[in-house]
């Protein structure tokens, strides 16, 4: 029991039961140093950890809750479809409403399997893509992070990125095998050898990086033409970009999209989908066997719908307003305190880039200035502003980070800033 233990304390204690104290590597604070925070409780922009300190968030689950912590709506729909029972196996009408609200608002996607992880969306989604074609190799995008699936571990970002591995112990060479990795926001040469090219549509794992003018494009061309599904994994930028996701955002319509956080309001969930015509080759109705017991989990369904209910087209303006002050403050006050720095940003979307020159792929990204990182992490959080531990991870902010909160945070980064 926690009672009244340190974040230290909790840690030790953590460290002896589980690998690391943490049950994602990200979380341990390895890029950043020093020991993580214990979160006892969260409610809106806010999170309030064992020693009572109270953060605004920056992390908000890695995108996953969208609508603030705790958000009254939400926690009643959990609450109300716990107490109807936990899990059956045996199909639910909550399974339908979520997969009609995903259907309705993304083009191209007429049938939707759920998951439990935005990594089993990855993963199924590529094996679909080669049950369907028939084909085994498939095309990733260096610094993309696309889960923990073998096969896509290659070159990864996110956590990869953060400890700076190429890919993983464990993975055995004939598991990527078929995996091609190539360089992000260029078109590589696409065959009828490849099952499928999956990409972050605005890569949001190396930091964030917005896809080039034409690349979008270019590379569904590319795919059209050699017979190659185009799979946009949407698990950040789902119903977070837009209500149709990037591939409304840009439009470009993939064959096959994953998405997996907002859409479960804080909830283990994950999703693809994408025409009937390629979705039918799933288990039942097809070749492709992919299952899962907690799937379509009640909690889950009510959770992401009612996410999704929040999320009206002036709940987006909400976010795209904050994001370009927060952006456009966070540059100022760094750049003016003598830390350079750049803060992409996509609609929703933004990053933080510790460099001269906003990276356009991942050996750019990788520039990034981690130790300067590390040391403005520790300042903003010791002024009660909690980003991710990682110099790769995206700034996630949604509808609890009001105008005033958002001038807070920059005032804290111009203190920050100042004080390296
Ligand atoms: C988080 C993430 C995943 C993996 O989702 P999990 O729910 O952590 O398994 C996959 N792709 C992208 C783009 C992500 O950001």
């Amino acid at each position: 029991m926690s009672g009244s233990q340190t974040n230290r304390q909790l840690f030790r204690n953590a460290q002896s039961l589980i690998p690391g104290g943490v049950n994602s590597p990200v979380r341990a604070f390895q890029a950043v140093g020093g020991d993580p925070y214990f979160v006892v409780r969260g409610e809106g922009a806010y999170v309030y950890d064992a020693e009572g300190h109270k953060y605004i968030d920056l992390v908000q689950s890695y995108g996953a809750v969208i609508a603030g912590h705790a958000h009254p709506q939400i926690t009643e729909a959990i609450q109300e479809a716990a107490a109807l029972g936990t899990s059956f196996g045996a199909p639910t009408p909550g399974e339908i409403s979520l997969a009609e609200e995903i259907v309705n608002r993304v083009t191209g996607v007429e049938q939707v399997r759920l998951v439990n992880s935005g990594t089993e969306a990855t993963m199924s989604a590529i094996r679909l893509a080669r049950g369907y074609t028939g084909r085994n190799r498939i095309i990733k995008f260096s610094g993309c992070y696309h889960g923990h699936a073998d096969a896509l571990l290659a070159a990864g970002g996110s956590g990869v990125a953060t400890l700076g591995l190429s890919g993983s112990a464990g993975v055995p060479p004939s598991a990527v095998a078929d995996t091609i990795v190539v360089p992000y926001n260029s078109v590589p040469e696409i065959t009828q050898e490849d099952a499928c090219v999956i990409v972050e549509p605005v890569a949001a794992n190396m930091g964030l990086i917005a896809p080039l003018e034409g690349f979008l494009p270019q590379l569904r061309a590319a795919c059209d033409a050699a017979g190659t599904l185009l799979i946009f994994d949407e698990v950040i930028t789902g119903f977070r970009l837009a209500a149709g996701g990037a591939s409304e955002w840009f439009g470009v319509t993939p064959d096959l999209a994953c998405f997996g956080k907002v859409i479960g309001g804080g909830l283990p969930i994950g999703a693809f989908g994408g025409s009937e015509e390629i979705m039918r080759s799933l288990a039942p109705t097809g070749p492709v066997y992919q299952a899962g017991t907690l799937s379509g989990n009640p909690l889950a369904t009510a959770a992401g719908c009612a996410a999704l209910q929040l999320l009206d087209s002036r709940a987006y303006q909400q976010i795209y307003t904050s994001t370009e002050r927060l952006g456009r403050g966070l540059e100022k006050v760094l750049n003016d305190a003598g830390l350079p720095a750049t803060v992409p940003r996509v609609g929703s979307l933004l990053g933080l880039f510790l460099g001269d020159k906003s990276p356009t792929h991942y050996d750019e990204a990788r520039t990034t200035d981690e130790k300067a990182y590390a040391r403005f992490f520790h300042e903003m959080l010791t002024r009660g502003v909690a980003m991710a531990p990682g110099a790769y991870e995206a700034l996630f902010i949604g509808l609890a980070h009001t105008e005033d909160l958002v001038d807070t945070i920059i005032d804290a980064a111009a203190e920050s800033a100042a004080s390296i």
